[in-house]
């Protein structure tokens, strides 16, 4: 285990598990449709790889890099787009690939901007949801876990762009929030 790692909350094999359910709830619900896969990066990385190869459908990825405007605590909801999703969603159907939904601005956004684009249908699938920390009401369709209040990092989720490599999911050690503040 890595060292800045004061527990882990989902092992390697927790998250196949749950990866492996939601896969199966997307491949009943679009099976026949035309659809694409969106990843939000970066913290989708490692979801969204092995997410797509559980999907036994045929459908087109895409990503979309997205930041939020000065701090979370004082985020207005406005989002600005870094990258842009390079395919055309006009009467597609598009499933959104996230790791974590919080106050869901983020995906409020998101949302509004695909419909605006013409997508057909605008769908969420994420591993995490802290729908205690909810601001918006968004429908969430595929939960892949839901946790309490706290701040995880690893498989895609980082602090200050680390421990997205991890292969499981943890909880940080006190310190290492301390020694940046
Ligand atoms: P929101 O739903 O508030 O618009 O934004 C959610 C984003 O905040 C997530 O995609 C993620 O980047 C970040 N976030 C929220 N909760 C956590 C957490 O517990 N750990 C990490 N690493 N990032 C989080
Ligand atoms: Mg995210
Ligand atoms: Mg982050």
């Amino acid at each position: 285990m890595h060292k800045d790692i004061e527990k882990i909350l989902y092992s390697e094999q927790d998250i196949k598990n749950i990866v492996k359910r939601l896969a199966k709830e997307i491949e009943k619900d679009y099976n026949g449709k035309d659809f694409i896969m969106v990843g939000l990066l970066k913290g989708c990385v490692s979801f969204m790889v092995d997410l797509m190869r559980e999907v036994n459908l045929d459908f087109s990825i895409d990503f979309l890099a997205v930041s939020s405007y000065g701090n979370s605590t004082v985020s207005s909801g406005r989002v600005n787009i870094q990258k842009d999703i390079s395919t055309s969603v006009d009467g597609k159907h598009i499933l959104i690939v996230e790791d974590i939904v919080d106050s869901g601005r983020t995906l409020a956004f998101i949302s509004q901007y695909l419909y605006a684009k013409n997508a057909t249908s605008v769908k969420i699938c994420t591993l995490f949801n802290k729908p205690d920390r909810r601001v918006t009401d968004i429908d969430v369709a595929y939960v892949g876990s839901v946790i309490p209040d706290a701040f995880i990092v690893g498989y895609g989720l980082d602090y200050a762009e680390r421990y997205r490599n991890l292969p499981y999911v943890g909880v940080l050690k006190e310190s290492v929030y301390s020694q940046d503040t």
